[in-house]
């Protein structure tokens, strides 16, 4: 029977690690789905679920190898975990349950800095843990400390950065050290040379100097990247620190020996990368240029063209036009988010096809404050996703030529001829040119305000553009009650 015992165990454990190895393969494909669901519109919401059970999974079994340890603490750390996990559900379910859609990017900001933050934590934990060792071992564990530290703390002050920029807590216009490129690579190498140092240290005693350094300078490091970013290449931040994230949680995943950690983190990491490549893209931006930053500080404010006089329109001006048009475009843009149009946009545009006008929408890769945005906000609204066109495809299948009216909802650098003009801030920037069509309105509430890059609109002042002032879900409603039903 007493030989017996150490078998059983040791088969326990056997057992255990299968099940671990198991779970972490479903959740890690259940991401895999995930990914994959979330990249249309029509799956994304299967997309989230599959992410969803991942989780689930993942969290089931990391409780069960908590529980399962041969370790008289084991208890108490299932416990500390439940704890954690409870109190991260209710502030994750209260938040999401309560931010506004214009609220979203900061909220995503402010999520990545937890899992920066989380990396710095399980760095120091996994330091603190293997104190004295001094094994080559050793030396290769404290380098993926170091590393897990750095990248967790530069994506801790970079997304607390673009938090403040993206919610206007602070100005967002770039902000740069003098010689910043400078200063960047130096922080750099010299972090490198701290690692290689807290590889060879001995101890908690020799190590924390160059851990304590590294953070520092890492911390220093998110703050001078992301205030040197600004105006229109913002979107590009928000999707690198995305990515930052999910290389700061594969980090931590190989500090924690985490393998579900580090296949998530690898995820995150690598399609955060390719969305940045497509927003850069989007904005016809390289990316090291995006991340040596300054672009959007030209002075813009001061010298204002004078583009003329812009003409207004009423909403029964715009009902009527409406109603006469064969093929109408809907442009939308940060502004509908503002407004919370995009219901009123749903049923003003299902009014149209119900009389036999042609709607479509066409969506600007960059239009609101987050990939995605306005695709989003029209599948809330139960906007029809085979009406719902990408920027790229409205050449070949809704050509803005042969519209008769673009209704410009809250949009503004993404529809700015400015963009084809030489020494604009948003140069070379592809923009939907709506001017190209025969009628534009644009919707806005005053003319005071130029669009997120700070860039004055000539559109506003085309003779075939007329501006409806006010709010965009007022103007809309009362275009849509100003449309006679037979
Ligand atoms: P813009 O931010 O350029 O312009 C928004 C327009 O909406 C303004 O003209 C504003 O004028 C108007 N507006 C605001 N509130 C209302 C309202 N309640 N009713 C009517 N109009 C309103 O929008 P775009 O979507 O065209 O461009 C997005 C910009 O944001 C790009 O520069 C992009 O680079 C940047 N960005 C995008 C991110 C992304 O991931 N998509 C992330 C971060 C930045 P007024 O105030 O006068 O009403």
């Amino acid at each position: 029977m007493q030989t017996l015992l150490p078998q059983v165990s040791l088969g326990l454990i056997n057992f255990n690690s299968h099940l671990e190895t198991l779970a972490f393969i479903v959740a890690a494909l259940l991401f895999i789905l995930a990914l994959a669901g979330l990249s249309k519109q029509e799956s994304a919401q299967r997309g989230n679920w599959f992410g969803v059970a991942g989780m689930a999974i993942a969290l089931v079994s990391v409780l069960w190898i908590a529980i399962s340890q041969d370790d008289k603490n084991a208890p108490l750390t299932a416990v500390l975990i439940i704890i954690a996990l409870v109190i991260g559900a209710v502030v994750g379910l209260y938040k999401a349950k309560n931010v506004e859609m214009t609220g979203m990017p900061e909220l995503i900001a402010m999520l990545h800095s937890f899992v920066g933050f989380a990396a710095v934590l399980v760095g120091y934990n996994s330091f603190l843990a293997l104190p004295g060792e001094n094994s080559p071992e050793n030396a290769f564990h404290m380098g993926e400390v170091g590393l897990a530290v750095f990248i967790g703390a530069v994506t801790l002050t970079g997304s607390i950065i673009a938090y403040l920029k993206l919610s206007a807590k602070i100005n967002g216009a770039p902000w740069m050290l003098p010689a910043h490129n400078i200063v960047n690579v130096v922080i750099i190498l010299v972090s490198i040379g701290l690692m290689v140092w807290l590889g060879y240290s001995r101890g908690v005693s020799g190590g924390i100097a160059p851990l304590i350094l590294i953070t520092v300078l890492a911390l220093v490091l998110g703050i001078t990247l992301v205030m040197a970013i600004g105006g229109g290449d913002m979107p590009v931040v928000v999707s690198m620190l995305n990515s930052y994230s999910g290389w700061a949680a594969a980090m931590a995943g190989f500090t924690l020996g985490n393998d579900l950690l580090i296949i998530t983190g690898a995820l995150v990491g690598s399609s955060g990368a390719y969305l940045s490549y497509v927003m850069c893209q989007a904005m016809n931006r390289s990316f090291i240029s995006v991340i040596l930053g300054g672009f959007g500080d030209a002075p813009v404010s001061g010298e204002q063209k004078d583009y003329g006089e812009h003409t207004e329109t009423t909403p029964a001006e715009v009902a009527e036009l409406l109603s006469n048009a064969s093929k109408v475009l809907i442009t939308p843009g940060y502004g509908m988010a503002q407004a919370n149009a995009q219901h009123a946009v749903a049923s003003l545009t299902q009014k149209l096809r119900d009389k036999g006008v042609d709607v479509e929408f066409g969506i600007h890769p960059v239009a609101g404050r987050l990939p995605g945005h306005m695709n989003v906000l029209l599948a809330e609204a139960n906007v029809p996703y085979d009406i719902v066109l990408e920027m790229d495809e409205l050449e070949d299948v809704f050509p803005i030529e042969d519209c008769d009216v673009v209704l410009v909802i809250g949009a503004n650098d993404t529809v700015n001829p400015a963009a084809e003009e030489e020494g604009s801030p948003i140069s070379g920037m592809p923009v939907i040119k709506v001017w190209n069509a025969k009628k534009v309105i644009v919707f806005k509430r005053s003319m005071g305000n130029a669009g997120y890059a700070g860039v004055q609109n000539p559109l506003f002042f085309k003779e075939n553009t007329d501006m409806l002032l006010g709010d965009a879900k007022k103007s809309v409603e009362d275009i849509a009650a100003a449309i006679n039903d037979d």
